[in-house]
């Protein structure tokens, strides 16, 4: 009886221990999603950074780009709680983190499945819980609850990869990164804030490329080939191509192609959008960000992908690659697209005239002849 009274007190001691150091783990967990929501409201790059892991390069480049975006927008009541905590093992944590905050009178909240690791004795960011399958050109990141969409992009992203590869006649340095995300609103939080709408897909250089769930192999070629071309040409023009014109080089090279032949006709775009007479100084003008009209957003990238059509059938598709390979003779500008568009546009116009020797207003008027003549 003794014997088992010893046994029962040990049993009790070892249970006590793991309590007081779960409890330990789970008091530092506390502090350090605190710690990050302080950062976060007093606008502190830097002290964000610091909880962030460095072991995956991309990762920190787009919690830069993330903080960036609040440094620049005004993101109000930002607020993390805990709602749930799994210790993995000493150095590894799960949580469940609701994440809300407010902009332009907006309240916003989400739930983000994030793993904490411990790097030299402190805790850090290591992105959300992610399992990961890899094919030759790829690393595709995943939720475990999202193994069906990660085996369907598993399924096309090579074929992606040789489709962009025919097209543009380059292919990508070393693997590319995908992360895929729960739904658009993870998506949509997980790139910036303050963005007005839901998307399908995105890339930054030199960040991962971002989906969420589709039920279709086809959906994800689609969008994969979009996101190839913005790699493969960001990586090109060092950063430096106009927003619109980024946009527009992957939906000719990757949108068109995917599309019935008419939807690229004058006649329909005309017949479409003519009544925001859209043209290339009206592009560079644009914030395809803020936008809120499902319309407006097509217009954007239809009108994009239309000049730099125009530009292909008046002067070649050897001098749109050629403007993107001049732009990247320019220095290497750190940021998002919309971050760096005012100065890429000065650029890509000084490059205007020395591939196609023509200024930005010229071009405009040969785009208006253009579309509104007679195919
Ligand atoms: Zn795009």
């Amino acid at each position: 009886m003794r014997k088992y009274l010893s046994i029962l007190m040990v049993l009790g001691l070892v249970l006590l221990c793991i309590g007081c150091i779960n409890k330990e783990i789970k008091g530092q967990i506390e502090e350090f999603v605190e710690k990050q929501e302080v950062y976060v409201n007093e606008k502190s790059l830097d002290g964000y950074i610091d909880t962030i892991s460095k072991e995956e390069p991309e990762y920190v480049a787009e919690k830069k780009s993330w903080m960036r975006d609040i440094l620049e927008n005004n993101i109000e009541k930002y607020d993390l709680e805990v709602e749930k905590i799994k210790i993995l093992d000493d150095d590894k944590v799960s949580l469940k983190l609701r994440q809300s905050y407010q902009y332009e009178g907006k309240k916003y909240s989400i739930q983000i499945p994030l793993l904490l690791v411990k790097e030299n004795g402190c805790w850090k960011d290591h992105d959300l819980l992610f399992d990961e399958m890899v094919t030759p050109h790829f690393r595709i990141k995943y939720h475990k609850n999202l193994k069906k969409y990660a085996v369907a992009i598993k399924n096309v992203c090579e074929n992606a990869y040789s489709n962009v590869q025919k097209r543009y006649g380059e292919g990508i340095e070393g693997k590319t990164i995908i992360k895929l995300y729960e739904n658009q609103e993870l998506l949509r939080q997980s790139v910036k804030l303050s963005f007005s709408w839901q998307f399908a897909g995105w890339y930054e250089y030199p960040e991962s490329i971002k989906t969420t769930e589709f039920e279709d192999e086809e959906t994800y070629r689609k969008i994969l080939e979009h996101e190839l071309i913005h790699k493969i040409t960001i990586k090109k023009s060092n950063n430096n191509m106009p927003y619109w014109f980024s946009e527009g080089v992957a939906v000719y090279f990757a949108n068109f192609p995917n599309q019935p032949k008419d939807f690229q006709t004058k006649e329909y775009y005309l017949n479409t959008y003519r009544d925001y007479e859209i043209d290339i100084l009206k592009l560079e003008k644009a914030n395809l960000e803020k936008m809120e009209e499902d319309k407006s957003i097509h217009c954007y990238y239809d009108s994009s992908g239309m000049v730099i059509k125009f530009i292909v059938e008046k002067y070649g598709v050897e001098k749109v690659k050629k403007i993107v390979e001049e732009l990247g003779r320019f220095p290497y500008e750190e940021g998002t697209g919309s971050e760096i568009n005012e100065q890429s546009i000065k650029r890509y116009h000084l490059v205007l005239e020395k591939v196609l020797g023509v200024c930005v207003e010229e071009l405009n008027k040969e785009w208006i002849q253009f579309i509104n003549e007679a195919e």
